[in-house]
């Protein structure tokens, strides 16, 4: 978790997955957050992050920070501005909704949440770095529903909810 008033979240090498506290304050229900993890996850095993970091090596800016050697701010930076391939949004949209299937987790969280990015004013990364949102939708509306199960209690969710507020 990071505390950063952008809606965001956003994979690094090695697997590591963060979340903006702003992107779960807004969140209206855990099967959100874990939309957006399974979209996460899904690029890191499908090696996005390791393929868009070497492209990225061989920009200006990667060799900027190759001579500067100040490594760890500016790499987090490169992250966070990583431009994924339409394909490789696209193969992570679907792996993200086969996860949570096989996780028995609906996908009715993912939906609420792009259908509310679209609908609001929000200058998110998240959502400038990704496909239209339009498109998700339509994606998920040919998706077919499966059984789920709650992932969290009320009490849960709310403490997860406050997790950034202390
Ligand atoms: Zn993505």
């Amino acid at each position: 978790m990071v505390r950063d008033s952008k809606i965001n979240a956003y994979a690094t090498l090695g697997g590591i997955i963060f979340i903006n506290s702003a992107l779960l304050e807004q969140a209206e229900s855990p099967e959100e957050i874990a939309g957006i993890l399974a979209h996460e996850i899904s690029h890191v095993s499908n090696r996005d992050i390791l393929q868009g970091f070497l492209v990225h090596l061989f920009t200006i800016e990667g060799i900027k920070i190759l001579i500067s050697g100040s490594i760890g701010v500016d790499l987090a930076n490169n992250f966070l501005n990583m431009n994924f391939t339409k394909s490789q949004e696209a193969k992570a949209d679907k792996d993200g909704l086969a996860r949570l299937e096989k996780a028995q987790i609906s996908n009715q969280g993912i939906k609420d949440f792009f259908k509310r990015m679209q609908q609001s004013n929000f200058a998110t990364i998240f959502l400038s770095d990704h496909p239209s949102n339009q498109a998700r939708i339509e994606m998920a509306k040919h998706y077919h529903h499966y059984e789920s199960k709650p992932i969290m209690t009320e009490d849960e969710w709310k403490i997860l909810k406050n997790f950034c507020r202390n």
